[in-house]
């Protein structure tokens, strides 16, 4: 087993796997597809990358484009690590049902 990182991201303990960049000259961080395997805090709310594309709810502060998650008013930087929660509650997934919020005028099924 490699070396990893421990992070509490709002009550949920992740390890980050890491390895030693030689190009870099420093330990940088694996992250895990969080869009193939999504993984939630107890609330719900899913982690995911500071750098994932932003989602058709993203909002920028500002009036700026939303890009990515990290530049999204809803999402909550971890410190230290590119990984981060979004907080919007179209997100967020009911554990009870075990269903996300149906999408604002979205048509599933
Ligand atoms: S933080 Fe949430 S709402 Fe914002 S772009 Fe990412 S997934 Fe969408």
């Amino acid at each position: 087993m490699g070396k990893t990182r421990q992070y509490n991201i709002e009550g949920l303990l992740l390890e980050i796997p890491v390895c030693y960049d030689e190009l870099v000259g420093k330990e940088i961080e694996i992250f895990p597809d969080f869009i193939e395997n999504p993984v939630y805090t107890p609330e719900g709310h899913p982690v995911l990358f500071t750098g994932e594309d932003a989602c058709a709810y993203g909002q920028a502060p500002d009036g700026m484009p939303c890009i990515d998650c990290g530049s999204c008013r809803f999402y909550r930087q971890t410190p230290d690590t590119l990984i981060g929660v979004c907080g919007h509650e179209q997100k967020q997934r009911n554990f009870d049902t075990n269903e996300m919020k149906p999408y604002k005028g979205g048509t599933q099924g």
